[in-house]
């Protein structure tokens, strides 16, 4: 993905959404115990629709739930640990037998190991395994589940800048990646074994990977490309799939630095995730711009 492809989002200059949703709506928000996740369970609860918070700790899951119920609203909880196909299998069908038919699912949940100026690779496949593998098979599981109305299935998946192609030195896989006609699953998946073999070798540092944060940005690089593939696949059927890059935002994942709140995040990531069919796309990878450098970027 390239940089040309991005849109920039500024907090102040989005459009209000008309109410397309009820509250027969249904929403699953991954990795919502705290975070970004948690801010954007809670705005859709807000905006009416009916949504499940997932959490891959039961203890914590329902901490959360409680203090949203605190703030009178209503959610939904089961456990989901993204990175255990097993827990996606039992999740997907508990989710079946409940709710039925699926409108939005967030792939939020994601995790790094680094503070922010490491560059360990010692996690790195968990890194991979929770990032890429994580929101993919959640995704074909809950596919079939998918209403498929007028007004759209949608898939947000929340990635980032830094795995944009523009941070991949290796001009070969520069090039594979770019070739988004051509692109398959097998490719993105033989980057993936590629990176960890080389992690294993201890060669990873001489082949172009991205400098900064290398394994999660090699994760969000694999997201980003199977978004497009998904996309592409999904089409036809109405369901949407674009990525949604929140920028340096204060959780836990920043030790709590950044230049946006998670609350704002979840504003624009609510808005990203319905908006109304004639405005929606696919395959495109959002950004999160900062309102005070918005001069320098081009408006929505
Ligand atoms: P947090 O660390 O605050 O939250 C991450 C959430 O993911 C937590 O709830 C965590 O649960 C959960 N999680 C981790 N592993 C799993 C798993 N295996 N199964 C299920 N849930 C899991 O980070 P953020 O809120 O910042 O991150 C949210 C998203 O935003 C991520 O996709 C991240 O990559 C992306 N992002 C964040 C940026 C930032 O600056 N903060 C910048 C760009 C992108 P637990 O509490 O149990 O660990």
């Amino acid at each position: 993905m390239s940089d040309e492809e991005t849109t920039t989002i500024f907090v102040a200059s989005r459009p209000t959404t008309a109410r397309w949703w009820s509250k027969e709506t249904v929403a699953i928000v991954t990795g919502a115990n705290k975070g970004i996740g948690f801010e954007l369970v809670k705005r859709l609860a807000e905006l009416g629709l009916t949504v499940v918070l997932t959490a891959r700790d039961g203890g914590r899951g329902l901490e959360a739930v409680r203090a949203l119920k605190g703030e009178g609203l209503d959610v939904h909880f089961f456990c989901l640990d993204v990175s255990n196909p097993n827990s996606i299998k039992t999740f997907a069908s508990w989710f079946q037998h409940t709710f039925g038919v699926l409108d939005i699912l967030i792939n939020n949940a994601a995790v790094s190991f680094n503070d922010l100026h490491e560059n360990s690779v010692k996690h790195a496949e968990t890194v991979i395994r929770t990032n890429f593998y994580g929101p993919k098979l959640l995704t074909e599981a809950l596919f079939p589940l998918f209403r498929c109305s007028s007004v759209g299935s949608r898939v947000l998946n929340i990635s980032s800048r830094l795995g944009m192609l523009n941070k991949l030195e290796n001009p070969k896989l520069k090039e594979i990646l770019k070739d988004e006609e051509n692109l398959s699953e097998n490719q993105i998946e033989g980057m993936l074994n590629l990176f960890l073999q080389s992690v294993k070798n201890g060669t990873w540092k001489s082949y172009g990977w991205p400098q900064h944060w290398t394994d999660y940005s090699v994760s969000k690089l694999a997201l980003n490309s199977f978004s497009k593939i998904l996309a592409k696949r999904y089409k036809g059927n109405g369901t949407s799939v674009n990525c949604f890059c929140p920028g340096f935002t204060q959780t836990s994942m920043t030790g709590g630095k950044g230049i946006h709140t998670a609350d704002a995040v979840a504003d624009v990531g609510a808005w990203l995730a319905l908006l109304p069919m004639e405005k929606l796309q696919t395959g495109k990878f959002y950004v999160l711009g900062s309102d005070h450098n918005r001069s320098n970027h081009s408006k929505m």
